[in-house]
């Protein structure tokens, strides 16, 4: 069996009931996602899984801290003392040290001496050396009301709060190394996420599905992504812009649209609100300036979780969450219509005055070529 450790700290009450709630149903469904049956329950402040699904699985559910492949034992030091024997009879070591926690303080011994008796034991049997720090195995034994658990590996799950425990966000997702980081970001933090791709060929499509499966992983559900088109969002844009010649606020006009559609979106599918992976100066269209101009296309809240994370650790986290090859394989060559000097400093007066021109309908746009300015 796997016993569960989770964040209980803020959690009081009602969200603790709700949370461990969502937690235990995430596991269950996650976990039959990738074929296993599973039978979850909770003990004092532990959730305990009986399947026979892989240990990987479990660094993938949002919400646990950390989790323990386990004996069951009742409290008898006895009794523990033969699953601890059983543990680790056939493990090569030299030095260990027992690691004692009560989750039931009325039990008979406290934790040290809990250390101390079974410490002696192994060294009896076994003649094996107790070191503290870093010992070549860590005996560790959890003490409930009515039976215990031992263990000698604790692994790290991705922390966070369980998926979905905050409803809808609708997330923009491009293909680069970027947004898919952001999504997960917003997932780890109980987002439940409908992405949204403006498509602008078949292989960066196929790339952001791929993405999209990788990031479901982390889902105890697979995730939807809408698809729209590019170019419906620039054929008024730029034959406009071009007329009254300020190319230079293609971007702008162009992330402004993005939002502007997806705020639709989101309010159809009743999402509270939409994400993107934009990251604060990291490029010189994502000046404080810009961002704040595109913010006029709509009322709700846009998440944007990178924005305060540069480059290198943005990449990190790609490259452990999974999705970084994915997102370098094919090479985006970048927007066919980006202007020579685009905007960086946007000025919401001049974005105002020019706004009703750039978005009317052009009566002009069947000459706007997309597909020739495509690479
Ligand atoms: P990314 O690596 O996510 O592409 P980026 O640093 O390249 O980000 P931009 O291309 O300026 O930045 O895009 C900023 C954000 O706008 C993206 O993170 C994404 O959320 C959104 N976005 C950009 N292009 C698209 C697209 N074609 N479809 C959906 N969302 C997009
Ligand atoms: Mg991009």
């Amino acid at each position: 069996m796997i016993i569960i450790r989770y964040d209980e700290i803020g959690l009081k009450g009602k969200n603790r009931i709700f949370f461990e709630k969502i937690l235990m149903e995430n596991i269950e469904k996650q976990l039959k996602k990738i074929g296993y049956g599973s039978k979850v329950y909770r003990i004092r402040g532990r959730i305990i899984v009986e399947s026979q699904a892989p240990i990987e699985i479990y660094k993938k559910i949002f919400g646990i801290r950390s989790f323990s492949p386990a004996y069951q034992s009742g409290l008898d030091l006895n009794d523990i003392y033969n699953s601890i024997k059983l543990l680790i009879s056939n493990k090569n070591f030299n030095t260990f040290r027992i690691s004692a926690q009560r989750l039931w303080k009325n039990y008979n011994y406290t934790s040290v001496q809990i250390n101390e008796i079974l410490g002696e034991w192994v060294i009896r049997d076994f003649n094996k050396k107790v070191k503290l720090e870093n010992p070549d195995l860590n005996i560790g034994v959890e003490i409930m009301n009515d039976r215990s658990f031992i263990f000698t590996e604790k692994y790290p799950g991705p922390g966070g709060l369980p998926y979905g425990i905050e409803g809808k966000v609708l997330m923009l997702i491009s293909g680069g190394i970027d947004s898919p980081v952001a999504a997960y970001l917003l997932m780890k933090r109980g987002a439940d996420l409908i992405f949204i791709h403006y498509k602008t060929n078949d292989e960066i499509l196929k790339k952001v599905k791929n993405l999209v499966n990788i990031l479901s992983s982390y889902s105890p559900k697979n995730l939807d992504l809408i698809v729209e088109d590019h170019k419906k969002l620039l054929e008024n844009i730029i034959p406009n812009l071009e007329m009254i010649h300020e190319r230079k606020w293609t971007c702008i006009f162009c992330r402004y649209s993005m939002l502007k559609k997806a705020e639709e979106i989101a309010k159809h599918i009743k999402a509270l609100a939409i994400g993107t992976g934009e990251s604060l100066g990291q490029v010189a269209s994502q000046t404080l300036n810009n961002i704040s101009v595109e913010n006029q296309a709509t009322e709700m809240p846009v998440l944007r979780p990178l924005i305060g994370l540069d480059k290198i650790e943005i990449e990190s986290i790609a490259r452990k969450i999974g999705t970084f090859n994915e997102s370098i394989s094919v090479k985006g060559c970048g927007c066919p219509f980006l202007p020579i000097h685009p905007i960086t400093n946007a000025s919401l007066e001049k974005f105002l005055e020019i706004k009703d021109a750039v978005l009317k309908e052009n009566m002009n746009k069947k000459d706007f070529n997309y597909e020739k300015n495509r690479c």
